[in-house]
């Protein structure tokens, strides 16, 4: 039996989705759930979790039941699905009484392959009722690691989802997250009651992801520049921190001549719902959002994700840079930060009005993304042993690997530095101490007799903007902290006393100026020889079949597919069906209308060889 189940789950991905073989582990996944066993799975964003319980649902009798938190995604993921000829549909709070009552009847009449529900109505009890008079897959709970409250999205819903296992304890269940770090894994376990599932833990590395951060003054400029420089025509998402700096960047971006729309929570709900509508559909809009937007965002070619802000830990920094390239095609993580990111998060966690422990965590978090951000060796080295897992070798695909920073000896600039903070009594901030290295004067220093202390005038060697710079690593190294009762004013830590001892020395990284330096991509994802001029002719194409059917672009085929298409130039239809992204459905619906459009193609450029 089991030979035959596999070649039922092999049978659906390629003809409903167009795909040759499983990725990494799916087979295994989709195989132990079509057996009846549990599973828990840790893939990155991008990875294809969704197969992995969507083919054992449509393979297994009866439905599959979704839960995800992510309503606002649910009208996609179903119109995606239909258009592949797979039986879903949705059930959730946006729905009238009509609607649900409709849904309902397919669910009782066995027409439904999937059925994707929110945790809030997965939890009344009409709905389980209703379950307990149907045939059931499977569950999949996605997003799994809402049920965790040391997680960042902890939704107390979820909490309840243990019912599943205590009301049908037969039926298996899949939980998915691209959280991946052991203390959430470990908690959905415990709270899912997952201890007999099998372990699908798949590594976190992202090998399509460029990553870069940079300190700097001018962000905003020199996010323009990269964005002009790499992604002058692609989708991408620019996050910023308050919803103010969400609507001038939107605008800045759109005088520049782009299509940038903003997304933040002081928006209304059909503004933003519209928004992200048109991101979705539209090609090449940039999204500017504070991190309300993205959540469970399934864009495939978002081609880059910018951050103008420091996030605050590494896994909403992997989470956010993880909507970037999930078609797997080379993308970019850019990340631009300065000093008063590092002072304003710490003010804001010491500040929390949490417990002590939850502060303590949330510095610690702190501390390792700022770790991240001065580190001098490979980020990606960095990011993947942040969730565990070791990389042996720099990844030679990051900003350090390609260009690694320089360090010099700061030793004794550290000292100036330090003693200056002490010497001004620790109650000023970075500006004020840098004017009195650098031995200036106004009426502020003269009042506090400042110029008259030993350390005005002793740091003129360097200029402020190497002085900032120094400033920003004591801050991010822990040397100095920033008080929030003193509005930011700079005080010494434990840690700087070795340091003006004389027992330790610092290296510091070196500030380079990142502007106009234009980046040589390294392309690891090998892009089968395209043609451009084809390509280009294929995607408006189908951005026209996209509009007439109010589906987003990649709903009709991927940019992946579109390129080999490019490449292969296929004439026929059985060419066409060895694509991969091109199933059986997709091939009657679309085959020929782009068969026709390469055919046009390649006449009008033979023609153009004759002339
Ligand atoms: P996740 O939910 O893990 O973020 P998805 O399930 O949305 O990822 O899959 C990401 C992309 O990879 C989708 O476009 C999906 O169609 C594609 N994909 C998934 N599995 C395969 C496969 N076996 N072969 C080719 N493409 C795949
Ligand atoms: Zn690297």
């Amino acid at each position: 039996m089991q030979v035959e189940t596999g070649e039922a789950a092999l049978q659906v991905l390629k003809s409903r989705y167009g795909y040759d073989q499983f990725r990494f582990r799916q087979a295994e996944i989709v195989q132990n759930l079509i057996d009846g066993n549990d599973a828990l799975v840790l893939m990155p964003t991008g990875g294809g979790k969704s197969l992995c319980y969507q083919i054992p649902a449509i393979v297994r009798e009866g439905v599959g039941i979704v839960i995800s938190p992510l309503i606002a995604l649910m009208q996609d993921q179903v119109n995606a699905l239909n258009t592949i000829g797979i039986r879903a549909s949705f059930l959730n709070s946006t729905q009238s009484f009509e609607t649900r009552g409709e849904v309902e009847q397919q669910l009782i009449n066995g027409d439904l392959d999937l059925l994707y529900v929110s945790p809030e109505r997965l939890n009344t009890s009409d709905f389980f009722n209703l379950l307990h008079s149907i045939d059931i897959a499977l569950f999949a709970i996605d997003e799994a690691h809402c049920v965790s409250q040391w997680g960042h999205d902890f939704r107390a819903d979820y909490m309840r989802l243990k019912i599943l296992h205590e009301s049908f304890p037969a039926i298996p269940r899949i939980a998915l997250t691209a959280t991946a770090d052991r203390r959430t894994r470990d908690e959905i376990i415990q709270q899912l009651e997952l201890h007999q599932a099998a372990r699908y833990i798949h590594s976190f590395d992202r090998p399509n992801i460029f990553y870069r951060i940079s300190e700097g003054q001018n962000n905003r400029e020199r996010l323009w520049q990269f964005i002009e420089d790499n992604h002058a025509e692609s989708a991408g998402i620019v996050y910023c921190l308050s919803r103010k700096n969400v609507e001038t960047v939107a605008d800045w971006l759109s005088r520049k001549g782009r299509i940038a729309l903003p997304y933040h929570a002081g928006m209304s709900s059909d503004q933003r719902a519209e928004h992200q509508r048109r991101f979705l559909v539209e090609d090449g809009v940039i999204i500017v959002a504070t991190i309300a937007f993205g959540m469970g965002i399934d864009k495939p070619d978002v081609r880059f994700v910018a951050h103008l802000n420091l996030p605050k830990t590494i896994e909403a920094y992997y989470q956010e840079t993880g909507r970037a390239g999930r078609d797997g095609l080379a993308a970019d993580a850019w990340l631009a930060y300065g000093m008063q990111d590092v002072i304003n998060l710490r003010m804001i966690n010491q500040q929390n009005e949490a417990e002590e422990s939850h502060k303590i965590l949330q510095h610690s978090k702190l501390e390792a993304m700022l770790g991240l951000c001065e580190q001098v060796g490979c980020r990606r080295q960095t990011l993947l042993a942040y969730f565990d897992e070791q990389l042996e070798k720099p990844c030679g695909h990051c900003d350090n690997c390609l260009l690694p920073p320089t360090t010099w000896d700061a030793t004794e600039a550290a000292r100036m530095a330090l003693s200056c903070v002490y010497r001004t009594g620790q109650r000023f901030g970075t500006n004020y101490v840098i004017d009195i290295l650098l031995g200036k004067t106004d009426e502020r220093i003269e009042r506090n007799r400042h110029d008259q202390i030993s350390t005005w005038g002793i740091g003129t060697e360097l200029g402020n903007n190497q002085w900032r710079s120094v400033f920003r690593q004591l801050l991010a190294f822990a040397y100095l902290e920033s008080d929030s009762e003193l509005h930011g004013g700079l005080r010494l830590t434990q840690h700087a006393k070795p340091l003006l001892r004389g027992e330790e020395s610092l290296h510091l990284r070196e500030v380079v100026e990142t502007s106009g330096k234009r980046r040589k991509r390294t392309n690891r994802v090998v892009v089968e020889q395209t043609n451009q001029p084809l390509f280009e002719r294929l995607r408006s194409l189908r951005k026209t079949i996209a509009e007439e059917n109010g589906v987003p672009p990649y709903v009709i085929f991927h940019d992946r597919t579109l390129h080999q298409m490019a490449a292969v130039q296929p004439l026929e239809l059985e060419q066409m069906a060895e694509l991969s992204g091109v199933g059986e459905k997709k091939l009657t619906r679309f085959g020929s209308i782009f068969l026709r459009e390469i055919e046009d193609f390649v006449v009008g450029e033979s023609g153009d060889e004759l002339n």
